[in-house]
């Protein structure tokens, strides 16, 4: 027996891990989910409402519950649920002006997470380098690295704001130089995400219109993550760069059913393209994950059934949703700047990103840590305020983490009670170093 276990204890020496996961074990939302849990008495950490769903979509989901179809508890179709890629079809050619067969033109997949991860496994080779724009959803950089790509990054430059106003997400910009030379021959794709987390940045016409074209004279693909589709505001428009010449045969279009209808548990989300493209995220699909919950995708469906029907008018709810959203981000906006907590006003999304540096003296910096200013901020604050929230570096490679450590960023999809608790956070902190 004691040669057994020796020998056992042997082969167990050898590394386990594949070595696509070098590098990429550590992930930002483990530890801060886990802080949050653990200190918060207010958490503006996370992107989800802590306000229900619309009502019609919880119907939805009761009636496909409680109806007679018992189908509805078993696989559905692989690459969408019928009723659903459906109605995601019908709703797309609204919103892009072209035909599209709900067959081939759409795919579901479990939240817009999947759909991510289907691209970069479909569309991504050994070699091929693939152009993020920073601050980035961070996921596209472990993502591109499994698949073997390489992660080419490309900084959105703060412009300082006019004489003694607000920052807006619109003040940050891509220089379209340096846009232009990370383009080469080893580009494959660019990832988009407008409107943009963190910054709540919705990229103009002419800032998507030079992306195609740098697209298209260098025959890249681009992975246009629009989950906040329908967060704009102040009259604002959302842009889709498929739209624009030359793009719809190169682009993926991702969405997510937990953004658009407040549902972020339940994962729904879809990808739309050509067949072109789309046909090799299926193959992914199909052999990974290959079904999604019938039952969620039913209620989906419903549910944009219903956004169908109410296109445009003042009942739909991707024209309350952002109504209501701009006056919590109005409200934060207003609490953050009274506090010194300067806001940058974001254009779209629930986020909004706010400027840490009148309370450095609080949280003393560390000279030489490898560990961001804005993250140890970041901990500090859940940890002896009890508000969580997600320091900007996060947003960054591991290259350019300390460019920006002066910045945090919250999440405002939140009930006024909550808003309300932050603002009462940030007002006794502010009042304590008045004193001290
Ligand atoms: N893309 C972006 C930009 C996001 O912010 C998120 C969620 N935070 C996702 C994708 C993932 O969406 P889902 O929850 O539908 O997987």
């Amino acid at each position: 027996t004691h040669f057994l276990s020796h020998s056992l204890q042997a082969k167990m020496s050898r590394p386990v891990q594949a070595r696509r996961l070098e590098g990429i074990d550590k992930n930002i939302w483990v530890e801060f989910v886990k802080l949050a849990a653990t200190y918060s008495k207010v958490n503006l950490g996370q992107g989800f409402p802590d306000f229900p769903p619309p009502d019609f979509l919880t119907e939805a989901l009761t009636r496909a519950l409680g109806g007679g179809n018992h189908m509805l508890h078993q696989y559905t179709r692989a690459f969408g649920h019928p009723p659903l890629v459906k109605v995601l079809a019908q709703f797309f050619e609204k919103l892009l002006g072209r035909d599209l067969d709900p067959m081939t033109n759409v795919m579901v997949t479990v939240g817009a997470y999947q759909a991510l991860f289907c691209c970069f496994q479909a569309l991504v080779d050994e070699g091929d380098e693939v152009i993020i724009i920073e601050p980035f959803f961070d996921c596209y950089e472990p993502m591109v690295k499994m698949a073997g790509g390489t992660p080419v990054f490309v900084p959105l430059r703060p412009n300082p704001p006019k004489d003694g106003k607000l920052m807006s997400s619109a003040d940050w910009q891509l220089d379209p130089a340096e846009l232009a030379s990370k383009f080469s021959e080893r580009t494959k794709a660019i990832v988009l995400n407008s409107p943009n987390n963190p910054l709540g940045k919705v990229f103009s016409h002419g800032e998507l219109g030079l992306i195609a074209e740098l697209c298209v004279k260098h025959d890249v693909l681009c992975i246009s993550d629009e989950v906040y589709e329908w967060l704009v505001y102040d009259g604002k428009q959302h842009t889709r760069i498929a739209s624009l010449p030359g793009m719809w045969d190169r682009t993926v279009i991702i969405g997510s059913a937990g953004k658009t209808f407040s549902a972020t548990g339940w994962k729904v989300g879809w990808a739309v393209g050509p067949d072109r493209l789309l046909q090799h995220l299926r193959t992914v699909h199909q052999n990974s994950v290959y079904h999604c919950a019938t039952i969620a995708q039913e209620a989906v469906a419903q549910g944009f059934q219903r956004e169908l029907m109410l296109y445009g008018k003042p009942e739909s709810y991707f024209v309350q949703l952002p109504k209501e959203l701009q006056q919590k981000r109005d409200w934060l906006v207003q609490s953050l700047d009274g506090v010194g907590m300067k806001p940058i006003i974001p254009e779209g999304t629930y986020f909004l990103v706010a400027d840490i540096s009148p309370f450095k003296s609080d949280v003393p910096d560390v000279p030489n840590s490898d560990e961001p200013y804005d993250s140890r901020f970041a901990k500090w604050m859940v940890k002896n305020k009890g508000l969580a929230a997600i320091p900007l570096s996060a947003f960054y490679s591991e290259a350019h983490k300390n460019n920006y450590t002066n910045f945090i960023r919250f999440c405002f999809a939140k009930e006024e009670a909550t808003l309300k608790a932050a603002s009462d956070i940030l007002q006794k902190w502010k009042q304590e170093k008045n004193s001290s």
